[in-house]
């Protein structure tokens, strides 16, 4: 995608790490000039770092948590006013929770929420006023997830935070569509970033026992080894190509295909 960014604005969130950074780096090669945004300030500064150095004109990091509205508005306030009005926007940002349905606490059906959805709702809505406002077209790029096709007895905070996305992402496009703004869902299956490693275990207290559940997942997750690399490349695809649901990973087209 050489060149095909250029002189746009791009704004990652979950930007320090895995298939944030890596779409980071995307763009930037791409010849974006790049946000790269993540409550991880230390990792965003050096995504925003490396992305100059790969060949982003501009890059800058911005330490923010999606789930919290406030920061975001003043997120979006202080990047129009110093960089630009947004041309892409990824909402990438999001938490792993494994456990039971009955389980899972309020507090952590809360958390999952708060990030996964309500980080992505602030998001669109926000950075989508702006674009709108614009009136020069744009993308909105969500990141969901293969678990938004399939239920599972291991992730229902998590499946059911990424369902929300897809359709929200879905009422979006459909929405943008006469003002030249384009949204798509991306729908990974399972990716070998740092998602896994930091995933939390809801409803154990016993150290032993999330230590062995810990063990298990990751055996799980070693199965697989998708690189982020290749859902970067999906999304800037979908970009490009305005592509509304894109499963990405082999799993993931499988579910999507069983799912219609
Ligand atoms: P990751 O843990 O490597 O990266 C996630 C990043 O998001 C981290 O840098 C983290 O600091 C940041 N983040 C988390 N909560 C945040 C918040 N409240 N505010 C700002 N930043 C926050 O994981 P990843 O696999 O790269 O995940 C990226 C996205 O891809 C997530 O939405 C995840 O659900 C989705 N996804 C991942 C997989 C997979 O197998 N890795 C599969 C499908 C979907």
């Amino acid at each position: 995608y050489a060149e095909r960014f250029g002189g746009q604005l791009v704004l990652v969130t979950g930007a320090a790490s895995g298939i944030g950074r890596a779409t980071a780096f995307a763009f930037a090669e791409a010849g974006a000039r790049v946000v790269a945004v993540d409550r991880d300030a230390e990792g965003a500064a050096r995504t925003a770092e490396m992305a100059r150095l790969i060949g982003a004109p501009e890059a800058w990091g911005e330490a923010v948590d999606v789930s919290d509205e406030q920061a975001m508005e003043k997120l979006a306030a202080t990047v129009a006013a110093e960089y630009g009005i947004v041309d892409v926007l990824v909402n990438n940002a999001g938490i792993g929770l494994t456990g039971s349905f009955l389980e899972t606490t309020s507090e952590e059906w809360k958390r999952v929420l708060d990030v996964n959805l309500w980080g992505v709702i602030h998001g669109c809505r926000i950075f989508g006023a702006q674009m709108a406002a614009r009136g020069q077209g744009g993308h909105i790029v969500n990141t969901a997830s293969a678990a938004a096709f399939q239920p599972s007895r291991a992730l229902p905070a998590y499946n059911t935070s990424k369902a929300a996305v897809l359709m929200l992402s879905e009422c979006l496009r459909a929405e943008l569509a006469g003002r030249s703004i384009g949204v798509s869902a991306i729908c990974p299956g399972i990716v070998n970033t740092n998602i896994t490693a930091t995933t939390r275990f809801a409803g154990v207290s016993d150290t032993a026992e999330e230590k062995r559940r810990q063990r298990k997942a990751s055996r799980l997750y070693g199965l697989r080894n998708y690189p982020p690399e290749k859902v970067a490349d999906a999304i800037l695809g979908a970009v490009l190509h305005d592509r509304a649901v894109v499963p990405v990973t082999p799993e993931a087209r499988g579910v999507h295909a069983l799912s219609r």
